[in-house]
């Protein structure tokens, strides 16, 4: 498996593809099956397919998360290589942010940045954007796969691709659940037995609102409900929201022609979990 941890040899392999398409499928490492699902579904497309991993700093609002996060990278590596064809980028951080580069102008996406995570992790996407724009510009990939597990930054990512006319098609791969349902996280490694028992309410949460939306009930009332009902078990809330899926504004009426999506972000024994589902 190639492995690069400089950003000049991955620009020389890059070459080397000459006409084939490039698939990037940026992470954060400790691999689970719905990142390599990303990397499957970019396989099976007979792209060639770069991973990366990099725990990236600027996207850390909170200083002890990112020590805690997890980085296996041995068992990462080991992981990719069954994979096969999957080649991997594992910068130092110098690579992605070198003191000597002028960092790129960033481009406002205030209206779709400040709202759900952006309103609870001040900077956050700050910092994706940062790390995705010095991502895309290193590798100039063909294709772009994300996971709707985090479904605002894929919405944030899709408008700057579209702000920066950049040549990249975004595609959204659906959330790998445990059978539980509970969404596929790193950070899930970090629930001890009884909140990881409960964690599978935000996605019985999910569900529920898909049925009373059918039943006709108000974005209102759902959230409301659903707030609720997550409190009864336990978690700390920071938001329930519907919002509309392109413009992640708060929907107080079901829209006839665009999409809802329901969004969840609450902490159980000290881990903060996010998850999010069509209506
Ligand atoms: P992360 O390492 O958490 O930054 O995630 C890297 C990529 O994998 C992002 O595009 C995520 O949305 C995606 N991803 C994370 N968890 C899942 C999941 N359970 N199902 C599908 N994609 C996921």
């Amino acid at each position: 498996m190639q492995v690069f941890t400089r950003v000049a040899t991955l620009q020389a392999w890059r070459k080397r593809l000459r006409g084939r398409p490039l698939a990037l499928v940026p992470t954060m490492g400790a691999l689970h099956d719905g990142h390599l699902a990303l990397m499957k579904y970019a396989l099976e497309e007979k792209y060639a397919t770069l991973a990366t991993i990099f725990v990236n700093p600027k996207q850390f609002n909170d200083a002890n998360d990112l020590i805690k996060y997890p980085r296996p990278l041995a068992q990462d590596l080991h992981l990719l290589e069954r994979l096969a064809r999957v080649a991997v980028f594992v910068p130092p951080y110098d690579e992605i942010y070198p003191a000597q580069e002028a960092s790129p102008r960033p481009i406002d996406l205030g209206h779709l940045t400040q709202q759900l995570e952006g309103s609870f992790r001040p900077g956050h996407f700050d910092g994706v954007i940062a790390v995705m724009t010095r991502l895309l510009d290193i590798t100039q990939p063909e294709h772009l796969i994300m996971g709707q597990k985090d479904f605002q930054q894929t919405a944030i990512i899709d408008e700057m691709i579209r702000a920066l006319a950049l040549p990249i098609k975004l595609f959204v791969h659906h959330t790998l659940r445990e059978t539980d349902g509970l969404a596929m996280s790193s950070r899930n490694q970090r629930l001890g037995p009884e909140a990881r028992a409960n964690a599978p309410a935000i996605y019985q949460v999910l569900k529920w609102a898909q049925q009373m939306k059918s039943e006709g009930r108000s974005p209102n009332d759902i959230v409301q409900s659903g707030e609720m009902l997550l409190l009864e078990k336990g978690f700390e809330v920071d938001y329930v929201g519907i919002v509309d899926a392109l413009t992640l504004q708060d929907l107080t009426n079901w829209p006839d022609s665009s999409r809802s999506v329901m969004c969840i972000a609450a902490t159980i024994g000290q881990v903060r979990l996010i998850d999010n589902m069509e209506l």
